[in-house]
């Protein structure tokens, strides 16, 4: 890399720490010693990819390994972007600011689906072909993992091949086989070919698809003994998995600037929207020893005053208030604050809420999802009214003063009454704060409510259902403005324009690589983001596809269709997404699974029984 070139760019673009590297606990290794290179490409800002514990974990568990030397990219902000641009300056790896095109493997994260086109903007930057069937011998093998890829289909044709399910040991167990490969001098495809012979790897080159008239998905035809479908990996010891208790440290302000543990993977409870929920079944918890001493290394490591709890649901860890305790035991008298998100509200004993008040004084977030009774248990919410009051109260009668509760408009079967009991929750909880004695004196209330559009996903029992559609969603927004009138209560949305995109990226198949590709053409990157997202082009890319966006977003559809996604396996199996759906549309609902299996399926997948040593 050019020096002088790069320090004049650097002093032309907004925040240059986003550029540079040479972080706390950055991992540098001599090229010449080692026999892979591997770059983790986060396709959004340094801000967002830092705040991402799969960097962290993957940077370590890669590195690990002193065949292979790891490094980091991120996607150059706008300024950053056009200055690359304009120098002809390639997208490098902070480490050693090399160029991507001359790592031998890049792993992307596909974290959420509005970060497709950031993923080829960064191979254009790197110049790497985009498609993966024009990339030659001497390209990376340009790779993709995380949650998206339980629908891989849409960034098929970009990607030589998808990391599914936990990733601490896959990665490394991909890299050693192109290791090995290299070594015996197998060309890219006979590569490709061993590659997916790795339990959890899917190679989409060796799929082909055919459709019905109808435009749906006929049949996929595995090629040369590609296994179908593919399974994800699981790890079921997650409490001896590899934790990098020495991570890197942003030398900038990062959107969550703190380290974390992660406390639980997969979750028991079942609300049917939550495709996080499902794809990370079966719920597998580490020792509350192990957190603690975890914990604590992350803090006396990396000299931050705060530590995250990461989970689906906290408050379900089999041994909470030993953990709460253990980790009070120390980060009271050292002043450093636990944030503790996914707690339920039917959780929050007064007891809890105590010990959690001592250290922490800002506002509580709920996640109620709907306004309505009827409507959670449509969604197998599971939680009532009453238990979001009471633990309103304990939280008010404890010293707060704000709460934040998270809904959801669109879902299935909801009603214009459904909408409306979004804002009379609010309002209850307004009232019950000025109905208790012993509330915090001389303090008002403050309840905001940050109402999302649904989003049917895979893998989950709404996957037969459509998004509910850009001129509903805003209906249903007007009504519900309309209908709240306290000042102590705050609604923001989710924009539904960006919501339709979401859901076309979410279930489509893999002819909706041609709208990214025209999308990106078109100028789409950081569609996430207000300064990035128009809704026009998408809508223009998907014209020019000649494809029909309602028909992936919108569109309900049968039991017996067959699925873009149906490809990969996630361990959740139809027969019970049916099930669910059905009892969903009579709003029964479902027991959590240390209550009763409902049999989901990844029970057999996996070869035990969910809570049998529990
Ligand atoms: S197999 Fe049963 S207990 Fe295990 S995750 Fe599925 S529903 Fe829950």
């Amino acid at each position: 890399m050019d020096n002088l070139l790069f320090n004049k760019i650097l002093n032309r673009v907004q925040k240059p720490a986003r550029y540079v590297g040479g972080e706390i606990g950055s991992i540098y290794k001599d090229k010449d010693q080692i026999k892979l290179r591997f770059c983790f490409c986060f396709p959004d800002s340094y801000e967002v990819g830092m705040s991402c514990q799969a960097i962290q974990i993957l940077y370590h568990t890669l590195n690990s390994d002193d065949r292979i030397w790891c490094e980091r990219a991120f996607m150059p902000w706008f300024d950053m972007l056009k200055e690359m641009r304009d120098c002809g300056l390639e997208l490098y790896a902070l480490e050693s600011k090399d160029s991507l095109k001359d790592f031998d493997v890049l792993g992307f994260t596909m974290q959420y689906e509005l970060s497709y086109t950031n993923i080829l903007a960064m191979l254009d930057l790197s110049n790497v072909p985009l498609l993966a069937s024009q990339r030659g011998e001497k390209d990376p093998i340009v790779a993709c993992g995380g949650p998206c890829c339980c629908n891989p289909e849409p960034m098929a044709d970009f990607v030589d091949l998808f990391f599914l399910g936990d990733g601490e040991r896959l990665n490394n167990d991909v890299c050693d086989v192109i290791i090995r490969c290299k070594e015996k001098g197998l060309n890219r495809h006979e590569t490709l070919l061993e590659c997916s012979k790795v339990n959890g790897v899917y190679v989409p080159s060796l799929y082909e698809v055919t459709y019905l008239e109808n435009g749906q998905v006929e049949k996929y035809h595995p090629l040369e003994g590609a296994p179908m479908p593919v399974r994800r990996r699981v790890e079921l010891d997650v409490d001896s998995l590899p934790y990098p208790v020495n991570p890197l440290v942003p030398s900038m302000q990062v959107i969550h600037d703190r380290p974390s543990v992660e406390v639980l993977r997969g979750c028991i409870r079942g609300c049917r929207f939550c495709q996080a929920g499902f794809i990370y079944r079966p719920f597998r918890w580490k020792k509350a020893n192990t957190l603690c001493n975890q914990a604590y290394s992350l803090i006396h490591n990396t000299g931050y005053d705060e530590l995250s709890l990461l989970s689906l649901s906290t408050s379900d860890h089999p041994e909470l208030e030993p953990l709460i305790d253990g980790l009070l035991s120390w980060t009271i008298d050292e002043k450093v604050n636990l944030s503790l998100p996914s707690m339920r509200v039917d959780a929050f004993s007064p007891e809890l809420a105590e010990k959690i008040r001592k250290v922490r004084e800002s506002g509580l977030t709920f996640a109620a999802e709907a306004g309505t009774q009827r409507l959670r248990n449509v969604i197998n919410k599971g939680i009532t009214e009453e238990n979001i009051l009471s633990g309103c109260k304990e939280a008010f009668e404890s010293g707060y003063t704000s709460v934040k509760l998270y809904f959801m408009m669109g879902l299935p079967t909801e009603t214009d009454e459904d909408v409306c009991a979004i804002g009379d929750l609010c309002q209850s909880i307004v009232d019950l704060y000025y109905s208790l004695p012993n509330r915090p004196k001389g303090r008002s209330v403050s309840v905001s409510a940050s109402v999302s559009c649904f989003i049917p996903k895979p893998d989950t029992p709404f996957e037969f259902c459509g998004y509910a559609g850009i001129d509903e969603l805003h209906r249903k927004q007007k009504l519900l403005r309309e209908h709240v009138c306290s000042r102590k209560i705050s609604l923001s949305w989710h924009d539904a324009e960006t919501g339709e995109i979401e859901a076309l990226l979410a279930k489509g198949d893999r002819r909706v690589g041609r709208i990214l590709l025209n999308a990106y053409h078109d100028g789409a990157i950081f569609d996430s983001w207000g300064e990035g997202f128009s809704f026009e082009r998408w809508e223009k890319a998907v014209r020019d596809a000649g494809l029909d966006l309602r028909f992936y977003a919108e569109r309900e559809r049968s039991f017996e269709e067959t699925e873009p996604w149906e490809v990969v396996d996630y361990g959740i199996r139809k027969s019970f997404l049916k099930r669910e759906y059905m009892k969903a549309m009579n709003a029964e609902v479902t027991l959590n699974c240390r209550q009763q299996c409902s049999g989901c399926g990844i029970n057999q997948f996996c070869g035990r029984e969910c809570f049998a040593n529990d």
